[in-house]
């Protein structure tokens, strides 16, 4: 929780007031950010469904201020709908349907559809 405070303060924070080198390194840290949070989303079964959702809330806003994100293992656990995390038998439901993973975010009953793909 300590870790999510300190890189919600960070990026609250416009880039102009914390210096040039902070600047330069905007994309940098914004992908520093992005991969820690993203692996606070893969380990979702070890940790509290709050900072879960407080992740997935700071990957999609880090996402958006600073245009990285994280990859489709992540994005996949993610309802953009609730702005909340999307994970399997506890608040999304998994189907499938006619070829294709029809994902339900139980929480405001938003379908996400995607093609299951070929090797
Ligand atoms: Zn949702």
């Amino acid at each position: 929780m300590e870790l999510l405070k300190k890189l919600g303060n960070k990026f609250q924070k416009p880039y102009h007031e914390l210096g040039e080198n902070m600047a330069k390194n905007r994309r940098k840290n914004a992908q520093i950010a992005v991969n820690q949070l993203s692996s606070i989303m893969l380990r979702y079964n070890e940790i509290d469904l709050e900072i879960v959702d407080s992740a997935a809330r700071q990957l999609i806003s880090v996402g958006k201020r600073h245009g990285v994100r994280a990859n489709s293992e992540v994005t996949r656990l993610i309802c953009r709908f609730c702005k909340k995390s999307l994970i399997p038998a506890k608040n999304a439901r998994i189907r499938i349907n006619s070829g294709r993973i029809v994902t339900t975010c139980i929480r405001c009953n938003r379908v996400y559809r995607s093609k299951i793909s070929q090797r």
